[in-house]
């Protein structure tokens, strides 16, 4: 199974992610995640890519599509099946897939209204010992302890936020299409194999299932 995942900053693909590739065992490929590795390990793509990142800008392409196909090519990751979070994010990242033959069984939207996104941005905490994701009224930490170790993203201030959103909402509806328009093919596809299915030389025949 292949699945997309497409929603603004903070619409819950993180978690919607955590769900879906524990129940169908996929590797889950988070473009956003990998970035915030390599910078933290002080990597050269990490280097490249934080100061975009901390700005709340796209990486630029050169950086993150080589990443991205290079893991989905891995024989591990083809026959396990995968679940992409935060790739494509622009309609040139969504060509880059399509050149390479990489297309989804499934492509997920989550739509969020914005003033709901904001404020899950804005008070969004993460611990940096587990991972998790807290929110100040939302989802508090569960201890003292845990809550004087949260930290904020640096891309998650209101102005940030604001930008992430435009950036998103600037660029979704022409991906969106991307993958309506190859379902329709797919459809069409479909169609036109079962219609020669059922017509040998004019005599209609049963398709089975
Ligand atoms: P996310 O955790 O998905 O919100 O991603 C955090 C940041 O990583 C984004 O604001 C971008 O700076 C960068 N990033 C993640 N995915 C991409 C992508 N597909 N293209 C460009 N930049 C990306």
């Amino acid at each position: 199974l292949k699945v997309m995942i497409s929603g603004a900053p903070a619409s819950g693909k993180g978690t919607q992610c955590e769900m879906i590739v524990e129940k169908y065992g996929l590797v889950h490929i988070s473009t956003g995640d990998i970035l915030r590795a390599e910078v933290s390990s002080g990597t050269e793509i990490g280097k490249k890519a934080k100061g975009y990142m901390d700005n709340g800008m796209l990486v630029p392409d050169e950086i993150v599509t080589d990443m991205v196909i290079t893991r989905l090519s891995l024989p591990d990751v083809k026959e396990r099946g995968w679940f992409l979070d935060g790739y494509p994010r622009t309609f040139s990242q969504a060509q880059s897939l399509e050149r390479a033959n990489i297309k989804p069984d499934i492509y997920i939207v989550l739509d969020v209204p914005d003033e709901i996104l904001i404020d899950r941005c804005v008070g969004r905490r993460m611990d940096p010992v587990t991972g998790k994701n807290y929110h100040l009224k939302n989802f508090p930490p569960e201890t003292d302890e845990i809550s004087a170790r949260l930290i904020t993203r640096a891309d998650d201030t209101q102005e940030k936020a604001v930008s992430r959103l435009e950036t998103y909402k600037k660029n979704a509806e022409a991906i969106l299409s991307t993958y309506l328009n190859l379902l329709k093919k797919q459809v069409q596809a479909d169609a036109a194999k079962s219609k020669k299915l059922s017509t040998v030389e004019g005599h209609p025949v049963e398709v089975g299932g």
